[in-house]
This record gives C-alpha cells, structure tokens and sequence, in this order.
C-alpha cells in the first residue's frame, strides 16, 4: 500500500514538474515570438448583409512559427494573460493593424479583441491611444470587441473603461452575445453600439429549431434598443439567407472572407472593387 502511494506521490511530482517546465516553455517562446514581431494581425471581412458591401474587418492575432507554422490565438492569449504579456501583445498587433490599414482604400473599421483583465485594469485606453494614434488610423473607426462574459463579471469596472474608450470615439461590441445569459436585463443600460451572436447559434440556425428562436430573439432585441447586429460564423449561403431574414445588420464568415495576412487585404479590396 505504501509502496503504492510513494509512486503515486512520485508520479504526481513528475507530472507537475512537467507542467511547470511546459509552461516556462511557452512563456520563453511567446516574449520569444513578440520579440521578434510573430504574432501578426489577420483581417476577416465584416459585409452588410442586404448589400454584401465590405464594412470592416476584424483583427485576429496569428502566431506565426517557423517549425510549427501559424497558431491561433485560442493557444497562446491564455498564456499571454497568465503571464503579463497582454498587454504587450495587444499593442502589438493594434500598432501593426493600424500600420497596415491607414494604407488601404475606403472608410471601413477595424474591430480588435480585448481580454477582461485589460478592461478591468483600466490599461485598454491609454494601449489603444498609444499604438493606433501614432498610425494616423483615426479612433472614430476603430472597434473594440467585449465578450458578454467579462461585462458581467464585473460591471462597474468594466463600464468606466468602456466610457473612456467611448469618449475617444472607439465604440464597443459586444461580442459572443447569447452565451452569457444573465446580462440581458442590463443590456439597456451599457452604452454598447454592436452586438455580435455566438457562432455556435448561427453554426447550428438551420438545424436546431432553438436556436434559431434565439438568433430571432437577439436581433429583435438588439434592434429595439437601436443597437446593430452581427452574425458571426457565417459559412453558408443559407446562413447569410436566413440571417438576412431574421433582420440581422452584418455578416461575418468564411462565407465571406477567411481571415488574411495584412499583404493579402489590397488584393482582396482590388477583387471586391474597393480601390
Ligand atoms: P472571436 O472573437 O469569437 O473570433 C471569431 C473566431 O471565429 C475567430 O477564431 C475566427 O477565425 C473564427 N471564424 C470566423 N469565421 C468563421 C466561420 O465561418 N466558421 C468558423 N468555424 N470559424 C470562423 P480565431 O481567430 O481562432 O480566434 C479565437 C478567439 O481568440 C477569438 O474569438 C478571440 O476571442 C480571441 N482573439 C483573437 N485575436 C485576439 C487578440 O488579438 N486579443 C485577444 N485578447 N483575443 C483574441
Ligand atoms: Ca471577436
Ligand atoms: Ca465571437
Ligand atoms: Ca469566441
């Protein structure tokens, strides 16, 4: 029995070690990759869904590796908010964004994300005005994408930032609506200007008669608080159709774009007729 537990303990100890050995890892190669400017803003066409004109994109960072290729955020944001690199790698891609999309023709946003630590520490303004102003891309067409989840997590917090960022003239989406039930009721009272439905409601529209009532439902209420809607996630025609239907302002998908490299953007603007 006790041999047993020692092995036990042995193997627990072992495994945290490798843990904590894989985590150093991957802190040591993300100041490694920011370093060395890899990880990069992608651009995902943003169209209204009546005309299908472009509205604007939405900035995704990519981590782009030499042996392993691109990575996507879903494996490093986590670590950069854990280890205080959000904020370094937030101005980064907002700077290198900026850069790139004051070149390019037409009035159209840019949408970046933020983590909740950044709207509760109060650091997302002053990182906004410091990386974007300097680029000479003006405020008034950048967006700043919450999710539903940060917003109730602490609202008081999270609503002077966004009234900071409001008087800048950046203006907040709300984003992955529908996921975090409980801030339906305080929707009315925060100043938000978008409000973004889940992909996981439009992926399943069709099919799943539920969803469907919720996509219906959100539109409607967006709407009747004078809000815009975006449907995300959009990958087939008969999405962007039924969208369309239920009164949704704006797609964004597959369907109508990937996300692309920031050399891909004046090939795509030149294809759509935006030059
Ligand atoms: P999100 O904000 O909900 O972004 C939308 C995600 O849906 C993106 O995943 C995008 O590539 C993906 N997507 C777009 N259209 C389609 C489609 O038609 N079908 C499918 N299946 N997927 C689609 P991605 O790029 O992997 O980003 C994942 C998440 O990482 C984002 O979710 C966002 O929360 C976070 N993220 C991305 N860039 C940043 C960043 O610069 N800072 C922070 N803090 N978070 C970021
Ligand atoms: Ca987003
Ligand atoms: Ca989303
Ligand atoms: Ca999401």
């Amino acid at each position: 029995f006790n041999l047993y537990d020692d092995r036990l303990e042995q193997h627990a100890a072992d495994y945290a070690n490798a843990r904590q050995r894989e985590t150093h890892r991957r802190y040591d190669r993300l100041v490694q990759a920011l370093d060395r400017g890899l990880v990069v803003p992608h651009f995902q066409p943003l169209v209204c869904l009546t005309s299908r004109m472009l509205i604007g994109f939405e900035v995704l960072a990519r981590w782009h590796d030499a042996e392993r290729g691109p990575i996507g955020p879903d494996e490093f944001i986590a670590t950069a908010e854990q280890h205080d690199l959000i904020g370094r790698l937030t101005s980064q891609i907002i700077r290198q964004a900026c850069e790139a999309a004051v070149q390019w023709p037409g009035g159209f946003t840019l949408a970046f994300n933020a983590s909740g630590i950044q709207f509760r520490d109060g650091s997302l303004p002053e990182i906004l005005r410091a990386a974007a102003v300097p680029s000479g891309f003006p405020l008034d067409r950048i967006q700043v994408e919450i999710t539903e989840g940060v917003v109730i997590e602490d609202v008081a917090t999270t609503l002077d930032a966004v009234h900071e960022l409001e008087a800048m003239g950046v203006s907040i989406v709300l984003d992955d609506f529908g996921t975090g039930f409980s801030s339906l009721s305080r929707l009315h009272t925060l100043p938000f200007k978008k409000i973004k439905v889940d992909r996981s409601f439009v992926h399943v529209m069709l099919t799943d008669h539920g969803s469907r009532k919720i996509v219906d439902a959100v539109v409607g209420l967006g709407h009747s608080l004078g809000l815009t809607t975006i449907g995300e996630g959009v990958e087939t025609e008969e999405q962007a159709t039924m969208l369309t239907r239920l009164g949704c302002d704006i797609g964004q998908g597959w369907l109508f774009g990937r996300p692309m490299a920031a050399s891909d953007v004046p090939t795509y603007l030149g294809s759509i007729g935006q030059t």
